[in-house]
């Protein structure tokens, strides 16, 4: 499934990333805020807020984010996001997706790491995505899916899975990505 963001894509070199991890947090005008926030559906504190501007290129998974642009400069929307709400700027840090969904931007799915933290956190889930506390393997998360959409409700599935509803709600809500 494509992304309306994706028709926009680009692919980023590794440099491009490197560059745009580490671009200063802009100041921004109340229009250009309300812009930036235009690209979203800001559709409560638990649902990822998909981001429908443009992405960055899938060729390489690692460097697929949402960006922005800006004045010339292309920044990385969940970085703008934290930014913009917690009035912080990320820095050498990475901002990472407690949902793993890099197309989200909701700020109460972002968390600040190190690099070296956000690949340990990848490693330790053997390259799988966590939802929360609890890590399904990807045969659970398919099935999940599968279930919810012969339409078994959340909450017999955070039951039966061992999840929260919160968690059931972001994997089905997740269900376009494959790959991450
Ligand atoms: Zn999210």
């Amino acid at each position: 499934m494509l992304w309306p963001g994706m028709i926009a894509n680009h692919p980023w070199s590794s440099l491009t990333m490197e560059y745009a991890m580490k671009l200063p947090m802009p100041k921004m005008t109340n229009v250009e805020i309300a812009k930036f926030w235009s690209y979203t559906c800001r559709t409560g504190d638990e649902n990822c807020w998909l981001w429908f501007g443009a992405h960055t290129g899938a060729e390489k998974e690692e460097y697929r984010r949402a960006y922005f642009r800006l004045r010339e400069n292309h920044y990385i929307a969940a970085r703008l996001a934290f930014y913009l709400t917690y009035k912080v700027d990320p820095g050498d840090l990475e901002v990472c997706h407690k949902c793993e969904n890099k197309s989200c931007i909701n700020p109460n799915h972002l968390y600040l790491a190190t690099h070296q933290e956000n690949m340990e956190d990848y490693f330790i889930n053997g390259g799988q995505p966590s939802y929360g506390n609890t890590r399904l393997s990807s045969m659970e998360v398919d099935m999940l899916r599968d279930k919810y959409s012969k339409g078994i409700k959340p909450k017999e599935l955070a039951e039966e899975f061992g999840v929260s509803k919160h968690q059931v709600h972001m994997i089905v809500s997740y269900k376009q990505r494959k790959n991450f």
